[in-house]
């Protein structure tokens, strides 16, 4: 039986050092609560073959696991070079353009057609996640002529990134297209947009998807900032994509942002992740700087649903210890009583709803009476992610009879996320309460649990109930 203490999830990239079967389970049972498949990266082969040996473990060990799909979106990036690499250096000509023959020391391709009417004499140019600059002199529909501004080495298809331009590109790429179908084709749970700069860039792919995964956005552009409440209502969960966003802004504005990014998401109840470098050196070291694990405590401290683990499983060589160190770091800080004094500090405000008020009473009931958990009955996970956005003391055992939601919510913070029956009248509900508290050891015979559910079962989004109840020994149940 995994029963995890935590409150804050763990995601994991898969990558070519981690697709063997006993491999990812090793992740899982270091901590891992998301598995991420980055669609930046690999086959659609390798990405089933992960998918398979995710689900084969969620059999396994009879706990829900949640696949990330994560689409790479409009990141543009140059093409290849002769040879596979140059050295730009400082003050020399380089001239980007749609040709796709090999590039060499004074030009190379840029491939998006769009781009070039975004740039204008002045515009700079980050390649290699901000290594390299460019400046933009002079330019037409078809090509740029740029002075190096910093150089170094430059290898095939590194990454540009424009801060502070709105692209005038869709969210999705005819390659996000074919990612997403063939991703919801595997049946993943979760689809992360990247390079999201407005609501709008978020509904194609809700069409796609349907109802049949949950979409997530990436913060990772400036222009998203200005409309991020809009983000957040549309998404049913965000990144706070720290990669891409430290290039396209300074690095001294990026904390604060992930600050405003974590409330707000926390005050609207949806889900939010800290992802990129969070243990970037344990990909070559078998332990992190204590500036990473500072890092990975602040997101924790914030209140963040998930921190996220990129090259670190993906790549690195101690994916088993990155994933156990993220563990640690994060009980330690739930341990902290100033943990629970910053969390309360930011307490979210009930919504004028009988489910908020429900929700929010549970909480202080749960606490008054000294129970051992909050039960929630969901079909869609709403109740249990408006209890999860009181951030209780206490475990959310969050109960559903919907396999993809059981999935959806191992990503919210503090949800012990549970495969349950379907309560079809109030005693039924009360014994598989306690049965599952008790059964995943959330709860022994004598302990109360507290109990919230819309009643007439089956109903979405109707929180009508609280029940206090004793949990009583299996034996003396029938
Ligand atoms: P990526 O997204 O790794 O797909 O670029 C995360 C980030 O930019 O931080
Ligand atoms: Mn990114």
């Amino acid at each position: 039986m995994i029963r995890r203490v935590r409150k804050a999830k763990i995601i994991a990239t898969l990558g070519p050092t981690s697709s063997d079967h006993a491999l990812i389970r090793r992740l899982f049972a270091a901590g891992v609560d998301i598995f991420r498949l980055n669609f930046s990266h690999g086959k659609h082969s390798d990405h089933a073959a992960r998918y398979n040996a995710i689900r084969e473990l969620e059999r396994e060990s009879n706990r829900p696991v949640a696949v990330l799909a994560d689409l790479q979106g409009p990141k543009l990036r140059v093409g290849r070079f002769e040879g596979g690499r140059v050295t730009l250096s400082k003050g020399r000509k380089f001239r980007l353009d749609l040709s796709d023959s090999p590039g060499g020391s004074s030009r190379v391709q840029l491939p998006h057609k769009e781009i070039y009417s975004v740039l204008a004499p002045g515009t700079l140019l980050l390649l290699d996640d901000g290594r390299i600059r460019l400046r933009v002199k002079a330019c037409d529909a078809e090509s740029a002529d740029t002075v190096v501004e910093t150089g170094g080495p430059l290898t095939d298809n590194k990454g540009v990134n424009l801060p502070h331009v709105t692209l005038p590109i869709a969210a999705l790429t005819d390659k996000d297209r074919l990612d997403l179908e063939f991703a919801i084709s595997l049946g993943v749970d979760w689809v992360a947009l990247s390079f999201v700069q407005r609501p709008e860039d978020l509904a194609e792919a809700r069409r796609h998807i349907g109802r049949q995964a949950a979409l997530m956005a990436k913060l990772e552009k400036p222009a998203a900032i200005t409309k991020l409440s809009e983000i957040i209502d549309y998404a049913d969960g965000v990144m706070v994509a720290r990669g891409d966003l430290g290039v396209e802004l300074a690095p001294e504005d990026v904390p604060g942002l992930q600050k405003e990014f974590i409330g707000v998401a926390r005050a609207k109840g949806k889900p939010v992740v800290v992802a990129t470098q969070m243990l970037e050196s344990m990909v070559n070291s078998p332990a992190p700087t204590r500036a990473e694990a500072s890092d990975v405590a602040t997101a924790v401290y914030d209140g963040a649903d998930a921190v996220m683990l990129s090259a670190e499983t993906a790549s690195g060589s101690y994916p088993v210890e990155a994933v156990t160190m993220m563990d640690r770091i994060i009980t330690r800080v739930e341990q902290d009583p100033r943990y629970r004094q910053i969390l309360d500090a930011d307490q979210a405000v009930p919504e004028p709803t009988g489910s908020d008020a429900i929700t929010a009473a549970a909480r202080r009931v749960a606490h008054t009476i000294g129970a051992a958990a909050i039960v929630t009955f969901s079909v869609s996970g709403s109740t249990t992610l408006r209890a999860a956005r009181e951030r209780p003391e206490v475990p959310i055992l969050g109960l559903t009879s919907n396999i993809p939601i059981a999935r959806r919510l191992t990503m919210v913070w503090g949800v012990h996320s549970v495969l349950a029956p379907d309560a079809t009248d109030f005693s039924k509900m009360v014994e598989t309460a306690c049965q599952m508290a008790h059964h995943d050891g959330f709860a022994k015979a004598g302990d109360s649990i507290v109990i919230t559910a819309g009643i007439p079962f089956g109903t979405p989004g109707a929180t009508n109930t609280l029940r206090i109840v004793q949990v009583t020994a299996p034996a003396a149940r029938k």
